[in-house]
């Protein structure tokens, strides 16, 4: 059996429960315990423990890190895009704050923090951008404004207590189990609002497939403790390709 314990904080989401099942596939010896407000994997499943909480109460986060000894802690959860501001500051700002302070006083080795692309996003195109590429002074809405808040709380953290951070900036995630992207397309389709276009239809988005994200996930945390000499990291920025259609 191994020292190492996984828990994922938004585990019953569609990224979540997908990092579940692969940190389960991954690490056959580990534990692997899902954290969320709403239960959706129904029966229990013998891989892994569910713990009800919401994450913004410091006593049920503490509870259940303690109870599954997580070493290693994921932070997935958020409202979806378009919530309304007062539970985005609840839960992404507030909550965010209450999950690091769980995590330095029960003595977690390394927060990985889902934020999103969305972050730097200011209303002009953005191609080949990366981790440099600052928050813009007014963010898009009250979701990113508060995802770039949570952001920087995480990485402020690293350190603190011997705790390890990292944050991943996905863009839009698609696949199996997906309960955003593709439904709202549906919806359009469904509702027979095709007939509307905003632009010129040439506009670029950066979708990436759901295993692919849980792997930067996977890979984040494996390289968290690890000491990767800076000339080792190949920091080239690709050539813009004009053309692509
Ligand atoms: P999701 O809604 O499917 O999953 C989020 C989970 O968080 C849900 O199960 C929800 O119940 C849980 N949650 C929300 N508030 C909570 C609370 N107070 N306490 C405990 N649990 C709570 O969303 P998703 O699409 O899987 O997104 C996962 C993460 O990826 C989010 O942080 C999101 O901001 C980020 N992200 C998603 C996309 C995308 O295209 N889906 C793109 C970029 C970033």
């Amino acid at each position: 059996m191994s020292s190492e314990s996984y828990l994922v904080i938004g585990g019953e989401g569609f990224l979540g429960s997908t990092l579940v099942k692969a940190l389960v596939a991954r690490y056959p010896e580990a534990t692997v315990s899902s954290l969320d407000i709403v239960q959706r994997q129904f029966p229990d499943k013998p891989q892994w423990t569910f713990y009800s909480a919401d994450l913004t109460s410091l006593e049920s986060l503490a509870t259940a890190i303690k109870a599954c000894g997580a070493t290693t802690v994921f932070h997935t959860a958020s409202p979806w895009t378009g919530s309304g501001a007062e539970l985005c500051e609840k839960v992404n700002v507030q909550g965010t704050q209450t999950i690091v302070d769980a995590c330095v006083q029960e003595g977690v080795k390394k927060l990985v923090f889902t934020s999103s692309a969305g972050t730097v996003y200011n209303g002009e195109d953005l191609i080949n951008v990366d981790e440099r590429m600052p928050f813009p002074e007014v963010g898009l809405d009250p979701y990113n404004v508060t995802k770039a808040k949570a952001e920087t709380i995480v990485l402020s953290a690293n350190g603190k207590g011997g705790l390890l951070t990292v944050a991943l900036r996905p863009a839009g995630i698609f696949g199996p189990g997906d309960r955003q992207a593709l439904p709202g397309v549906l919806d359009v389709l469904k509702s027979g609002k095709t007939n509307f276009q905003i632009g010129d239809n040439t506009n670029l988005f950066d979708w990436t497939y759901v295993d692919n994200v849980v792997h930067a996930h996977l890979v984040a945390a494996e390289r968290l403790d690890k000491k990767v000499p800076r000339e080792s990291l190949d920091t080239r920025i690709p050539p813009v390709d004009k053309d692509i259609p």
